[in-house]
């Protein structure tokens, strides 16, 4: 049978490559998402993998154009569907939002065919998504460091909760947040649609990074293989999950000293980070309030009072 996404057909044992029209920029050209099918020569399940929802988010791309290029259709056994560049006018200019409607993507889930931008584009790419079984939303920690996770957000309540977690075991990239995540992301939409679905968050840089590329690839390439896409099977590790996420500001401004290493354990009490003064004098000092894992810190050390500095990945269990 032939798949089809946008304007992208394949045969099956064929893969093609096209854009998903969404509307028109702003001199009137009509812009399309680049869109891939990979229809295997076999029957099987599809997945759906988009990247880019924010639009200064490269790895997922990055993930993308090295994953591709090993894949043969002749061997698959079920459907690819792929959006390369979700957030297409946030892209262009390398900002997280998209510019035309000042909107983060992943909060205009499911989207509206006669809404705005964001939500025009949510919509054409929700109903690629709920034609899966299977979604993956690739993201990372924006600008800032963070470890590489996945991120479960149907919440602990929703049927769909133990699926969602496999996924992520599956996908495998050692840490999970199991947190219920807000309204209008696609991980937490989608499920409600019956479909397993995470994010994973492939660290954080500006631009590549290459450790969490090659995460991300492994990660799909594992999905690909526990679900029967591609034979084989993979050995599921157990990964340290998450539950809660503190966050932590500056309490003065000033230049930040962080402590610890992405993905060191903390302890109540124990000195997260200090601000210090251009000339090396600490100002103050700031601590755990609870036990948790360092999971994510600001990129430039500058901060003015209140500004955000870190997190810390807090309930944590292994599962
Ligand atoms: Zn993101």
């Amino acid at each position: 049978m032939t798949k089809t996404l946008g304007t992208a057909s394949a045969e099956p044992g064929e893969m093609d490559t096209g854009r998903l029209e969404v509307g028109e920029t702003r001199d009137g050209s009509p812009f399309g998402l680049p869109v891939a099918v990979l229809n295997g020569a076999n029957p099987g399940k599809t997945l759906y993998v988009q990247a880019a929802s924010d639009g200064d988010e490269l790895n997922g791309v990055g993930v993308l154009q090295r994953l591709v290029p090993r894949l043969d259709p002749t061997e698959l056994s079920g459907t690819i569907l792929i959006v390369g560049i979700v957030n297409y006018h946030g892209f262009q200019v390398a900002e997280h939002r998209n510019p035309i409607d000042d909107t983060k993507m992943n909060r205009a889930y499911p989207g509206s065919e006669s809404g705005t931008s964001s939500e025009r584009i949510a919509h054409a790419t929700f109903e690629a998504a709920t034609r899966a079984d299977l979604v993956l939303d690739l993201h990372q920690g924006s600008t800032s460091r963070m470890i590489d996770e996945a991120r479960v957000r149907c919440g602990s309540r929703h049927r769909l909760h133990d699926e969602c977690l496999e996924l992520a075991k599956v996908f495998g990239c050692g840490y999970v947040l199991d947190q219920k995540g807000p309204n209008g992301q696609l991980a937490r939409v989608a499920p409600d649609e019956g479909i397993p679905t995470v994010d994973p968050e492939l660290g954080g840089c500006v631009g590549w990074d290459e450790t969490s590329i090659r995460k991300g690839v492994e990660g799909i390439e594992n999905v690909l293989t526990h679900y029967g896409f591609l034979p084989g099977r993979v050995d599921l590790e157990p990964q340290t999950r998450a539950t809660g996420f503190e966050q932590y500001g500056a309490p003065s401004g000033g230049l930040v000293r962080i402590r610890k290493e992405l993905g060191d354990r903390v302890s109540t009490g124990e000195t997260l980070f200090e601000v210090t003064t251009p000339f090396g004098e600490t100002k103050t000092e700031v601590t755990a309030g609870s036990d948790g894992i360092l999971w994510r810190t600001r990129r430039l050390p500058q901060v003015a009072t209140g500004e955000y500095v870190c997190s810390v990945g807090v309930d944590v269990d292994t599962y």
